[in-house]
């Protein structure tokens, strides 16, 4: 990462991020098989490494916590945090998710499918008309 001082709470999605999208119906049974991202593991464990918190935030249901874990536990990932029952996207009305918080630093990226470097960049965001 680019300040290498700075540590961070990274707050990481599961399903369509670190592995193929598993929908909750089917999450029982089809986990521990789903395919893993490539550099997945290796980018979250070097961002442990460095001292981030690493807290996977997913909308599983509480009751796939098990085979979430287990799944984790396979994969050899090191994290601190895992994070069930976020709001649910899929088959909803709501477009993605909008994240709003007093803190200092608030920095949110969408996974297109490739774990590369973070880097910075000038771009266009939502923000308080007063900022
Ligand atoms: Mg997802």
């Amino acid at each position: 990462m680019n300040d290498a001082k700075e540590k961070v709470v990274f707050m990481i999605d599961l399903d369509g991020t670190m592995w193929a999208d598993t929908p909750n119906e089917e999450a029982a049974t089809k986990t521990l098989t789903a395919e893993v991202h490539q550099n997945a593991v290796e980018w979250v464990n070097e961002r442990y490494d460095e001292g981030h918190y690493i807290c996977f935030f997913t909308a599983r249901w509480d009751k796939l916590r098990e085979v979430t874990e287990q799944k984790l536990e396979n994969m050899k990932v090191n994290y601190h945090q895992l994070l069930m029952g976020k709001p649910r996207i899929r088959h909803t009305e709501y477009a993605g998710y909008h994240y709003i918080d007093n803190c200092a630093i608030i920095r949110a990226n969408r996974f297109e499918g490739a774990w590369s470097d973070l880097v910075k960049k000038q771009i266009e965001i939502h923000t308080f008309e007063n900022e």
